[in-house]
């Protein structure tokens, strides 16, 4: 039996129910590929449907103001990129639709994966939207250990002329990928009871213990952390969101002990003003007469 008839059995049997699998729409796949880009599944879940009730196409989501859809993201956090999305339904209300991934990719905002995400499953083009999750299982399957290079894609993307031959397949074939990824194929992979195991180079090796899965190494951030404090200024700057969300004009020094319990006005007030500047910036905040509103 051939490899993609094996994991679209598995799919259709053990895959995982999800809201955006059930259209075609490229606006619909867009907000859950911006929403997922760095949100657990279940999270974006919660979010998907009420985003859509909220801003249901392009049209509305163009016109929607910053204080609508920043309180409507609320809760699945790196906000920066609702103003990217927006941007992006700004410039498909006066341009139109991309008809193809080097159309998307244009659009600021949309990566390799998200151009390809949107043409395969939107626009059903012959591609493979290629994450870590898709490099780790086809390096096993191919190589015998997973991709580990971006420049591999290429060559990923060459072997899904043979591995996605059946018609219609190139929908369903990438989400079966992305739930063997997520079920059975993940860290430590559960090779027992997967469907390709007979088809897959590692397979051997991990069902006999001779692989050996290194420790997940907990690399340093580079993110910068102002002085004593615990997390870095993107955290902050999420905390500072909220507190003009929820209150409609505050003072910095209000925002400074709302986000950060050992608050100092004479070490901090610089901090949270330059976190301020750099969110107004972006587009999320103004200030007025000392007063932050969003
Ligand atoms: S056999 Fe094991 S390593 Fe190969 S794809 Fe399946 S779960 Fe992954």
């Amino acid at each position: 039996m051939k490899i993609a008839t094996k994991l679209l059995r598995w799919y259709r049997r053990l895959g995982r129910d999800l809201p955006w699998r059930n259209t075609r729409n490229p606006y619909h796949i867009l907000v859950s590929e911006v929403m997922l880009q760095q949100t657990q599944v279940d999270r974006v879940k919660l979010f998907y449907n009420r985003w859509l009730k909220q801003f249901p196409n392009w049209k509305r989501l163009a016109q929607a103001s910053n204080k609508e859809i920043i309180h409507a993201w609320a809760g699945l956090g790196y906000n920066r990129r609702v103003l990217a999305l927006r941007h992006i339904a700004q410039k498909i209300s006066e341009h139109g639709v991309p008809k193809t991934y080097e159309e998307w990719l244009i659009l600021k905002g949309i990566g390799p994966y998200t151009a390809s995400a949107i043409s395969a499953f939107a626009q059903k083009k012959r591609i493979l939207p290629i994450d870590t999750n898709i490099r780790r299982v086809l390096g096993r399957i191919l190589l015998g250990k997973p991709f580990s290079d971006p420049a591999d894609d290429k060559k990923i993307q060459k072997y899904t002329n043979t591995f996605l031959p059946l018609r219609g397949a190139y929908y369903d074939v990438p989400q079966a990928l992305f739930d063997l990824a997520s079920i059975t194929c993940t860290k430590t992979p559960n090779c027992g009871q997967c469907p390709l195991r007979q088809n897959c180079k590692s397979s051997k090796l991990f069902l006999s213990g001779t692989v050996h899965i290194p420790k997940r190494t907990i690399v340093a951030s580079k993110e910068h952390k102002h002085r004593n404090k615990s997390y870095p200024d993107r955290i902050y700057r999420g905390r500072i969101l909220k507190v003009v969300r929820e209150k409609s004009e505050v003072s910095i020094q209000k925002i400074g002990y709302a986000i950060d319990k050992t608050f100092d006005p004479k070490l901090d007030q610089s901090w949270v003003q330059s976190m301020i500047q750099r969110l107004s910036k972006e587009g999320f905040t103004k200030q007025k007469k000392g007063k932050i509103s969003l």
